[in-house]
């Protein structure tokens, strides 16, 4: 292989920018690994390992970046767990708790309870209807939340 601005002369590499041999008089000094003097080679050489060097810098942050990109979605994931779970509980203890208060009311009401003491018996009337309402609310509660959680597990299989 011969320098290709000296046909004559051999080369003694190949420059990293263009991809021309080049001779000892042709190579630039003070550059990383071969590059012509003459033209933009040698800069472009340059350019590229300060691009490799910063690149190689750069990698630990873009790494520690990536993993804590990670660490967020799978905290956001367990705190969004964690909601659906509270969701449940609360809309299940209102059900079971109006059920019960429906049930309450609805027996002292029912069995005359104490029907000389009015206000007992007013007081199961009330009872019976403020359960019937958790009972309802905590139902459509219910509903609401399981077709939530069916879109979103659909969204999640998509
Ligand atoms: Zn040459
Ligand atoms: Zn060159």
């Amino acid at each position: 292989m011969h320098c290709f601005e000296h046909r004559d002369r051999p080369a003694v590499g190949v420059c990293r920018a263009c991809g021309k041999a080049v001779c000892a008089d042709c190579v630039a000094a003070d550059c990383p690994g071969i590059a012509c003097a003459s033209g933009t080679c040698a800069e472009r050489v340059r350019g590229i390992d300060r691009m490799l060097d910063l690149n190689l810098r750069l990698m630990p942050r873009t790494e520690r970046l990536a993993a804590s990109a990670e660490r967020m979605s799978s905290t956001t994931a367990r705190i969004q767990a964690t909601m659906s779970g509270a969701g449940r509980a609360v809309y299940l203890l209102n059900y079971v708790i109006g059920l019960a208060t429906f049930v309450g009311g609805a027996v002292v009401v029912w069995k005359g309870i104490a029907w000389e003491i009015p206000l007992i018996a007013m007081l199961g009337g009330l009872l019976a209807l403020i359960g019937a309402a958790l009972t309802i609310v905590g139902a459509r509660a219910g509903r609401a939340y399981r077709a939530a959680e069916s879109t979103h597990s659909e969204g999640a299989d998509a």
